[in-house]
Formats: C-alpha cells, structure tokens, sequence
C-alpha cells in the first residue's frame, strides 16, 4: 500500500505550481487580503484567530467605525472599550490585549513607521513578533507576508486538511515542518504565496470541508499521477484512495 511519505517525496516544485494553476484557473485571482490597508490587514490577522472571517471581520468594521483602527489609537484606548467592539471575534479581551501589544511593539520598535518595519531582516522580524505575547506563527506569518509583502508561506488547518488528503503531507506534521513542505520546493515569492495561500483557504472553506464534495473539486480532474485521490466510503468515512493500477 502506497504511504503518505512516499507520495510526498514525488511532489516536486513544478507540481505543487500546477496544484496552483489548476486552483487559480477554477476560482481566480483571490486578491487577498480582503482589508484596505497593512494596518487593517494585522489587526485582521489577530482578530481571524480561532474565529470565523466573517467574526473577525465585523470587529474590524466596528474598530473603523469608532475611528480606533490605528496603533496611536488602539494602544491609548482602555482596553475594555477595544474588547467592547470586538466581541464578533471571540475572545475579544484577550484579543484586545494583543492588539494592543502590537501597537505598543510597532511605536517603541518602528515609531510608528511601516516602511521602518518592512525594512527589518525577515527571519529577525518574524522572531521578533513571534516573541510577542499570543503571536503564534500562523499570525504572524499572515502579518508577514499580507501586510509586510514578505515572502513566506502561510499554513493553516485547511492546508493541513486538504495536503493531507491530496498527500502532501500526515495530519501530524508540525506548522513548520508544512511550511518547510512548500518553501523547499518554491522559489520565495510573496505574490505566489499569497494567492497559493488563498486558493487554499478558499477551497477548505467552499469545496474541501470536513466532508468534502469531491465531485466539484477541481484537484479531482489533474492528471493521475497528480489528482487527489481520497474517496467517501458508503458509511461515510473518508479513506485514502489508491492509484488506478493498485498501488
Ligand atoms: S478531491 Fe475531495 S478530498 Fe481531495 S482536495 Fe478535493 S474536495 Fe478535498
């Protein structure tokens, strides 16, 4: 029987770009990230944790509204009245206690200056941030590549989900070692990874979803050697399919 491991090691660069291609000529271009602004864009990042878009996205229309979506604002604000107007997000006090440790990190470190922060060293802002009280990677890898344009690539449970039904990957890999999946294999390239990423996030949510629907699933069409192989059982289970010749 063919092992997840085995599949993994075939999926070259070039594959994984056709995994892309094949998403982006069914969906098209996803324009991420849906928020006008790099300063929208994070406190996005932070309110989408653990919550649907459409929560995280009513806080951050209600944190614009009451003219607070700005560091200056959101550090000098109590922080009951920023957990006030996120309650869409869950977890909104601690959520306001975040945001507000980003602008207080953003002021002391960047005064204030995005430009400032963009220039810092990748590796050495990402380990900053991820020093940041309640920044897992998944934020702050979204901060990083949708508000800062840099170049890494944003795993998350639909990437786990769908890689590892397609066979990129186990359901046991850590963040890095799936992130380490795709930028072993593709030259960095923000504007690739940023839309990769949103095919993902678009297929998990509309098509690829805890019981998926196949038949509509344009991974379902890609050549043999390629196509997503997992099949819906009668009873309803999931199972790894096999090749056509039975390996
Ligand atoms: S074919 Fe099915 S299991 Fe595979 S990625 Fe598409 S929806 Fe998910």
């Amino acid at each position: 029987m063919e092992t997840k491991a085995e599949h993994s090691r075939e999926v070259t660069g070039e594959d994984l770009c056709v995994y892309y291609q094949t998403l982006r000529s069914s969906f098209g271009e996803r324009g991420w990230w849906p928020a006008e602004g790099w300063f929208e864009t994070i406190v996005g990042a932070v309110l989408a944790q653990n919550v649907s878009w459409n929560g995280a996205s009513q806080a951050v229309q209600a944190l614009k509204d009451e003219g607070l979506l700005n560091p200056k604002q959101i550090l000098s604000s109590p922080q009951e009245i920023i957990a006030a107007h996120i309650k869409s997000s869950r977890y909104y006090n601690q959520k306001a206690e975040r945001l507000q440790i980003f602008a207080r990190f953003f002021l002391d470190q960047y005064n204030g200056d995005i430009d400032r922060m963009n220039r810092e060293d990748t590796n050495t802002l990402r380990r900053l941030l991820l020093d940041l009280k309640g920044f897992g990677p998944e934020t702050v890898d979204s901060i990083l590549l949708y508000a800062c344009n840099k170049p890494i690539f944003v795993v998350d449970a639909y990437t786990r989900r769908i890689g590892s039904r397609i066979g990129w990957f186990t359901r046991d890999e850590s963040y890095q070692q799936m992130q380490d999946y795709f930028t072993s294999r593709l030259k960095p390239d923000s504007a690739l990874f940023n839309d990769f990423h949103a095919q993902i996030v678009y297929l998990g949510n509309s098509i690829c979803k805890t019981r998926p629907q196949c038949n509509s699933c344009p991974l379902r069409d890609m050549d043999d050697r390629l196509r997503c192989r997992y099949i819906i059982t009668d009873d309803h289970n999931i199972q790894k399919g096999r090749r056509k010749n039975g390996t």
